[in-house]
């Protein structure tokens, strides 16, 4: 297994859900639960006026706090938006890009997301890249080409060496949310789909180098399944990343999963 080329990362998602207030009680419940051991990244994506109180209430920790949302353009009247740049300004290092609710709720398109990518490289953030599939659409057999589709237009323009900093979060419209996940076996199918993708388009050593994180109704007791699929390398969590505990445990999830890895790769 490759997975020593690339970062586990275990991702929250608050949606519109937590306030700054709040931030202070979730931080004081999670802190005591993140290992020491650097094993997984771990991100949580804050509604944009939480930000600085999450970067705050997680200073000094290896939490890193991202946005769920930006808009393409640096400035100008765009009421109601916000740019990459404010988010680095609050804190963020890393934002989510075309989720599955902006685009169905906000009509985001797959060019609005390819631009909003390319605004988030330029501010230095790392953006998680949403991509997935409606059940109508799983069930015509016609995930995985409509993911490559939606992956060409949003990675389109970047080269071999800055597709390294995307993340890819493969979230099937009809787990999010539904308490109903993929099970692994069909999770993995889209994930290693996704990586010959990112091989055909940007070469071996850079796909081997992404990372591709899982979303839809992960919970402590699906995760570690989930994260020991060989092409998913973590997870994309809304409605379990509100609970610090279940949110812990998943951590703890990838923090084994990357062990065990670890040992079979030194062992190969
Ligand atoms: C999400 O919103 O990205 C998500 C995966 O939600 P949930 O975990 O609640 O299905």
């Amino acid at each position: 297994m490759n997975k020593k080329y690339r970062r586990a990362i275990i991702a929250g998602n608050w949606k519109m859900n937590m306030t700054p207030t709040e931030v202070r009680d979730y931080a004081a419940e999670l802190k005591p639960l993140i290992p020491k051991e650097k094993l997984c990244d771990i991100v949580l994506c804050a509604p944009a006026v939480t930000i600085p109180a999450a970067v705050r209430a997680f200073r000094a920790t290896r939490v890193a706090i991202g946005g769920q949302n930006m808009h393409y353009e640096a400035s100008g009247a765009y009421t109601g938006e916000i740019s990459a740049d404010m988010l680095v300004a609050a804190g963020a290092k890393y934002t989510i890009i075309g989720h599955s609710e902006r685009r169905a709720y906000y009509g985001e398109t797959d060019a609005d997301v390819n631009k909003k990518l390319h605004a988030a490289l330029a501010a230095g953030l790392r953006p998680i890249v949403c991509v997935g599939e409606t059940l109508d659409q799983r069930e015509t057999g016609a995930a995985c080409s409509l993911i490559n589709y939606q992956l060409s237009m949003a990675l389109y323009g970047l080269d071999a060496t800055t597709v390294r900093r995307v993340t890819i979060a493969y979230e099937p419209i009809w787990a999010i949310g539904t308490g109903r996940a993929a099970t692994a076996e069909d999770a993995e199918e889209v994930c290693r789909d996704i990586r010959i993708f990112l091989r055909s388009n940007f070469g071996a050593r850079s796909a081997r180098a992404v990372s591709i994180l899982y979303g839809g109704s992960m919970k402590p007791a699906n995760a570690a399944e989930l994260l020991a699929c060989p092409d998913i390398d973590g997870g994309l969590i809304g409605g379990a990343s509100l609970k610090a505990g279940e949110f812990g445990q998943i951590i703890a999830a990838a923090q084994e999963t990357a062990r065990m890895q670890r040992e079979e790769d030194e062992a190969e």
